[in-house]
């Protein structure tokens, strides 16, 4: 018999969010008052499967080809539960280098598995919840006076993550101190040339820096390498890692990855990427784009396999329309319900799915 005469047909419907970020998020590379993502919603045998796609113009995506990848993919992926690999390898295929997009589907078909078995995915990977990481609180580049509010503001978590990687780095790390002697990690988004991260590097040694990530461009493994050289502070690959291929270059190089679903392609991935990094004696950090809830709760379903957590998109933003992974005095508690655990918050992007879904089924 075929598939469609004895599973029921899952209906695929998206919307498109408009995340309003609380500050202005600099970055060494762009400024943002607001991100696009793409929340995806699919009904399979009387449940609901959740994803998004927050999707990087670091790495050619934006929300319209991330919304029409989406929109590319069968319907018909969604609809059988015995077919979960073939199914993410399907999509990898038709969705090639749109990772958020894959991330998202991702997302949905473990938001179904654990619906169906009704456990929580990080039970199902066999990972205990109390073992869930600390998150890092982002502070994006800004006036001196500004970054020392903010991290006034961002009390309640232990360690922070600063951004840099303009001229007013040494401003910025000022600005910090003059606030707080907590740890920090420094994320520089291959904003510095060689010779200035050797000596921002030098001046970031005895300020309680708990990581550098990304110093350099991507590319450039080659001053990454004699870069480790000149420091003691652990040096993390950020946008020079993107998928389990990518670590064998890598080590010995970095001592440590972010591992961004978005960046990847989702959870499947994350866990290969983590595995292979592993086995180079590395150090494992999991990150995130500014996302909702929806994005960043399936990041934290993995997090209890992790060093250290920078899971705080959601946390960025003013009108987060999904509800999931909480956190305490900046630990990250992971929701109990089957799945993911996430669910959306009454409002806009809600209204959206329902409207489309009573609509024609994307083809
Ligand atoms: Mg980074």
């Amino acid at each position: 018999m075929p598939p469609s005469d004895r599973i029921p047909r899952s209906v695929l419907v998206l919307a498109r969010a408009r995340l309003e970020l609380a500050h202005t998020f600099r970055i060494a590379r762009s400024a943002d008052d607001f991100r696009e993502t793409i929340i995806v919603r699919v009904e399979s045998g009387g449940l609901e499967g959740l994803g998004e796609a927050a999707p990087s113009p670091r790495y050619g995506q934006s929300a319209a080809s991330a919304e029409s990848a989406l929109a590319s993919l069968p319907a018909l992926l969604f609809d059988d539960p015995e077919r979960f690999d073939e199914a993410l390898d399907a999509a990898a295929e038709i969705l090639g280098a749109e990772k958020a997009a894959l991330a998202a589907f991702d997302m949905v078909l473990h938001d179904l598995r654990g619906k169906r078995l009704g456990a929580p995915l990080h039970r199902i990977l066999g990972l205990d919840a109390s073992r869930a990481p600390v998150t890092s609180f982002t502070i994006g580049i800004d006036e001196p006076a500004v970054v020392e509010a903010k991290v006034r503001e961002a009390e309640g978590f232990p360690v922070l993550k600063i951004k840099m990687g303009l001229e007013n780095d040494r401003e910025i790390l000022d600005a910090v101190r003059r606030a707080t002697a907590r740890p920090i990690r420094v994320d520089a988004n291959e904003g510095w040339t060689r010779e200035e991260a050797v000596e921002k590097l030098h001046w970031l040694e005895g300020e309680n820096v708990e990581l550098v990530e990304q110093p350099l461009p991507a590319g450039d493994l080659e001053g990454m390498r004699t870069l480790a050289g000149c420091t003691s502070i652990p040096l993390f690959a950020d946008e020079s890692v993107r998928s389990a291929d990518d670590i064998p270059a890598l080590a010995g190089v970095f001592r440590g990855i972010n591992v961004k679903l978005m960046k990847c392609g989702g959870v499947r991935e994350a866990l290969r990427l983590i595995r292979a990094a592993r086995e180079h004696g590395m150090k494992i950090m999991l990150g995130c784009m500014i996302e909702s809830s929806v994005g960043i709760t399936a990041a934290a379903q993995i997090s209890p396999l992790v060093d250290y957590a920078d899971l705080d998109g959601n946390l960025l933003i003013r009108n987060d329309p999904a509800a999931g992974v909480t956190h305490e005095a900046g630990k990250l508690v992971l929701p109990p319900g089957p799945g993911l655990g996430v669910a959306l918050r009454e409002g806009a992007v809600l209204d959206a799915l329902r409207a489309h879904a009573r609509g024609p089924r994307p083809e």
